[in-house]
């Protein structure tokens, strides 16, 4: 399928043909179109997938038609779980929103707060962090979630395995209940299904 038989808007069409993409890839031809319906996704896909634009196009759709964006709260959540990989979404979001009036900031843990709560105060609309980190700034009063519409959690088996799931349960809390919620793992132990029922409302299932 070509992206632009997908309604996506012709700020991130012309974007993504500067990126050299022209169709999309099995996980994004299926996950698109309910992404952009508003549904929740629980999609079981590998990195190189390409996962990254399967929930980030939809999300810069959908965040681009809401009447509160650009105020300066945060309206999508994107957890990571390693700076490598937040670093690597963020990049992904920047190329997609070129045309697009949105900032889009990542942060992480193990360098200094204090650049991040800089940019932070200037006014976010998209995040994309580790959990640890954020949970840190979230405790300090320098990240607020109560205005989050889309929720990502991305690589949810490597953060079981890197112990992260108690800040993510801890993050998940201050979120709003009425939001669309999308959660990727490459495998699906008990515990993380576990977690994805809890995250995630009659969800699609995508399995690539
Ligand atoms: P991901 O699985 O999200 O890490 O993406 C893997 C790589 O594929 C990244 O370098 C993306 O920029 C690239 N990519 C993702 N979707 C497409 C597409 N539809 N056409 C060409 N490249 C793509």
């Amino acid at each position: 399928m070509l992206f632009n038989e997908l309604e996506l808007n012709q700020h991130l069409l012309h974007a993504l043909k500067e990126a050299g993409y022209t169709k999309a890839t099995p996980i994004q031809e299926d996950a698109i179109p309910h992404l952009m319906n508003n549904k929740d996704l629980l999609g079981c896909a590998q990195t190189g997938t390409g996962k990254t634009a399967a929930f980030a196009l939809p999300i810069l759709q959908n965040i681009m038609e809401e009447k509160t964006v650009g105020k300066g709260a945060i309206k999508a959540l994107i957890l990571a779980p390693t700076r490598e990989l937040a670093i690597q979404i963020g990049e992904s979001f920047q190329i997609y929103a070129k045309y697009l009036p949105l900032n889009i900031q990542v942060i992480f843990g193990g360098v200094s707060q204090n650049p991040q709560t800089a940019t932070l105060k200037r006014g976010t609309d998209i995040l994309v962090a580790t959990p640890g980190r954020l949970l840190d700034l979230i405790r300090q009063g320098f990240v607020k979630l109560n205005q989050v519409d889309f929720f990502v959690l991305d690589e949810a088996d490597m953060m079981l395995d890197m112990g992260m799931l108690r800040d993510v349960r801890h993050i998940i809390r201050e979120l709003p209940k009425k939001r669309q919620s999308m959660f990727f793992s490459a495998t699906m132990p008990k515990e993380i299904e576990k977690l994805a029922g809890t995250i995630l409302s009659n969800p699609v299932k995508v399995v690539v």
